[in-house]
């Protein structure tokens, strides 16, 4: 049973035009009653507000058991180094080191968190759905950069097949109550903003 998904660091990106200036991962904190897990771990240069992140929700980083990337660009896993004592999950696509556990299909990792392939930003980009009493929550990563793809329908900039890309963004976002973007808080979709596409 999932008891709370939090947001324990809010990253973000920074765009001029078509190039991409500055970029880190939003990270997020999923507590069950057995288990801690980690979605992704922003840059180095953000270690201390997401060491304040973690330590305001009562954890220290040898608590996190499990720490899923979902995908390997250096904006979401600037500190994997912080979680000695976890489990890291990385799809097979992403040529993950022999630290890690390769995921090659959809699997549930505990109870109420499942893995979802959503490619399209990368091959092996997945997003972590998680169910709590009452709401599914989606952690996207870079499926959906920011809360504005979603809402201007437009796939994420660095994709390697665009319809691939937005399939995956419609296959979240007919799913989830609340998506939290590879950058940028947790949002509720709106359906009108993507559902006449
Ligand atoms: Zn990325």
């Amino acid at each position: 049973m999932v008891t709370s998904v939090r947001v324990i660091f809010e990253g973000w990106l920074h765009r001029k035009d078509d190039v991409l200036l500055e970029a880190h991962s939003t990270s997020t904190l999923v507590v069950t009653e057995g288990h801690k897990v980690l979605v992704d771990t922003s840059t180095k240069e953000q270690r201390a507000p997401l060491l304040q992140g973690l330590n305001a929700a009562g954890l220290r980083p040898e608590d996190i058991d499990i720490l899923i990337n979902t995908h390997l660009h250096r904006d979401h896993t600037g500190n994997n180094d912080l979680f000695t004592s976890a489990l890291k999950m990385a799809r097979s696509e992403e040529r993950p080191d022999a630290s890690f556990m390769c995921i090659t299909e959809d699997a549930e990792v505990l109870p109420g968190i499942n893995l979802m392939h959503t490619p399209g930003h990368s091959r092996g980009s997945m997003s972590v759905v998680v169910e709590t009493d009452d709401r599914r929550y989606v952690i996207a990563g870079d499926a959906i950069p920011t809360r504005d793809n979603l809402e201007k329908w437009r796939p994420p900039m660095i994709n390697y097949d665009r319809s691939v890309a937005l399939d995956s963004m419609r296959r979240i976002a007919e799913i989830a109550d609340v998506i939290v973007p590879g950058h940028g808080n947790a949002f509720e979709p709106d359906p009108s903003s993507w559902k006449k596409r």
